[in-house]
């Protein structure tokens, strides 16, 4: 079970003990929505009720990919993209206000989040190993600018202002999704649940009385573990450049796309960014791959409510200044006990 939701998380959970029959009363599922593995698992003394929550979530989880999903044709976002370039197009307030609020995590990360990088990031398709050209690149760019969208607040509306835009909510949509699930588990009255959307996740209570104990996987092997934190009542985006990629003549594709250049950003292997909700997290997660970790630890230290690690290409591993591991004891001290949200070595 436990290693179950940590690769749900992209990471290794490791170092949790429990009392012999406590595992009964966890109720986990997995199921493939928004083109990723979405978990859900949860404490319930009654099973019926517990499944029952656990179908409120996945229902949810569905309900926003049918809102949100470039890949449905129907879909409010493909909408949008099919329209906007011609009219202003009216979305319910809830796609609306999520456009919105994406804006302001471009604004806040100078631009690197950017929910128009779709009007590049189309033409890569990472299973297929395919890749745009620079001559496509430099045609498609131009379009990519969050600022060339209209959004009028009165009539929800969404209107591109120039050709060849496309928006994608691939960057904050389960994010997004995730708060939505465990808003409906604390309707429900669950006290200590996980919900998990891809990289994204958000942890309510905890596991029994102990923190979730999570590992930060190695970006070129998933076995290997290159810090831990425990975590309660936290969300937790991961995103890293092997997720979604295919290697070519040494260069890696992958799925972060740089706005500034249309490329594949790769100034970190991997990012996790700690906050109170997951919408919050994932909107700052591809940050760094863009801005690279010094500028986004910036940003990052700036903001009380965030804390994050950053994996390097050279594998040394950054933390904000919430989560610098201790310094060392002097010599005689008793050992202290890891405190919430401290990493303690792998
Ligand atoms: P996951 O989908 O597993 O949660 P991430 O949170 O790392 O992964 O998000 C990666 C996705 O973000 C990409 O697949 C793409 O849809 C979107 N994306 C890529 N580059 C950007 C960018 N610069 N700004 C906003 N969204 C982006
Ligand atoms: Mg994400």
């Amino acid at each position: 079970m436990l290693m179950r939701f940590a690769r749900m998380l992209g990471l290794l959970l490791i170092g949790c003990s429990f009392a012999p029959g406590a595992r009964a009363e966890w109720m986990e599922r997995t199921e493939a929505i928004m083109g990723t593995r979405c978990y859900v698992e949860l404490w319930s003394d009654d099973p019926d009720k517990g499944n029952a929550a656990i179908d409120a979530v996945m229902a949810e989880l569905r309900r926003i990919d049918d809102l949100m999903s470039h890949y449905k044709p129907d879909s409010q976002l493909s909408q949008i993209n099919a329209r906007a370039n011609q009219e202003p197009v009216q979305v319910d307030k809830e796609l609306f206000d999520l456009i919105k609020l994406s804006t302001h995590y471009s604004q806040i990360t100078e631009g690197a989040f950017d929910i128009t990088y779709a009007s590049v990031g189309y033409l890569y398709n990472y299973p297929l190993h395919i890749h745009p050209t620079e001559e496509q690149i430099k045609a498609a760019l131009p379009a990519v600018n969050w600022r060339n969208m209209l959004l009028d607040e009165e009539h929800h509306t969404v209107r591109f202002e120039h050709p060849g835009m496309r928006i994608d909510l691939g960057g904050i949509g389960k994010g997004y999704a995730v708060d939505r699930g465990i808003e409906i588990l604390q309707a429900r009255g669950v006290q200590n649940a996980v919900v998990t959307a891809g990289g994204d996740s958000r942890i309510i209570g905890d596991h029994r009385g102990r923190p979730w104990l999570v590992a930060i996987r190695h970006p070129d092997d998933p076995k290997k573990v290159v810090t831990r934190i425990p975590l309660s009542d936290t969300a937790m985006s991961t995103s890293g450049d092997y997720e979604r990629y295919f290697d070519e003549d040494g260069v890696r594709y992958h799925h972060i796309i740089d706005p500034r250049t249309g490329h594949s950003a790769s100034k970190v292997r991997s990012a996790t960014i700690l906050a109170p909700t997951a919408t919050q997290t994932d909107g700052m997660s591809k940050t760094a791959f863009v801005l690279g970790a010094e500028k986004t630890l910036e940003i990052i230290n700036r903001m009380p409510e965030y804390d994050a690690v950053f994996v390097l290409p050279d594998g040394k591993v950054l933390y904000s200044n919430g989560l610098r591991p201790a310094a060392p004891r002097p010599p005689g001290a008793p050992p202290s006990e890891p405190t919430a949200a401290s990493p303690v070595p792998p």
